[in-house]
């Protein structure tokens, strides 16, 4: 998919500034499309999130290869949670209009454990990841 680099994330909310390179984030993929990034106050260990690079707001404003992309990406972090976090599971959850608190298309990846969790710091979940 043709996406250019030089073109900026061009809206002042916190997903293109993670983007643009104004906010640190613990980005465990990045490709022309797609950043992939830890949520900051995950729900369980290995809390992803899948955000185009530009700026789509919502499912409505999604196009068709963006989406394909994403579900292509989605496939990968998957097997990464799998052989790195021991995941066995994943639960994927969009919110559009109310329940979206960033008004910028992303996806949750949610890793499913069957033994229960206990929540560690962000940072020692990339770790494990990268590693
Ligand atoms: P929504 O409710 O819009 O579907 O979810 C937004 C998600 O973005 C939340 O899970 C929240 O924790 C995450 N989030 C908000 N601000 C930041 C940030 O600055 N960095 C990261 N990595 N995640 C964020």
């Amino acid at each position: 998919m043709e996406y250019n680099t030089f073109e900026r994330c061009d809206r002042m909310d916190i997903f293109c500034k993670i983007i643009n390179g104004e906010i640190p984030s613990y980005t465990i993929y990045e490709d022309e499309v797609v950043k992939v990034f830890l949520d900051v106050n995950p729900d369980v260990n290995g809390h992803t999130l899948i955000v185009p690079k530009k700026h789509i707001l919502d499912i409505y404003d999604m196009d068709k290869e963006t989406l394909n992309h994403i579900f292509e990406i989605t496939k990968k972090i998957d097997k990464l949670l799998r052989e790195k976090l021991k995941a066995e599971g994943l639960t994927l959850v969009q919110n559009n209009g109310l329940l979206q608190e960033v008004k910028h298309f992303h996806l949750h990846l949610k890793p499913q454990y069957s033994q229960k969790q206990t929540l560690k710091k962000v940072e020692d979940v990339y770790k494990e990841l990268t590693n």
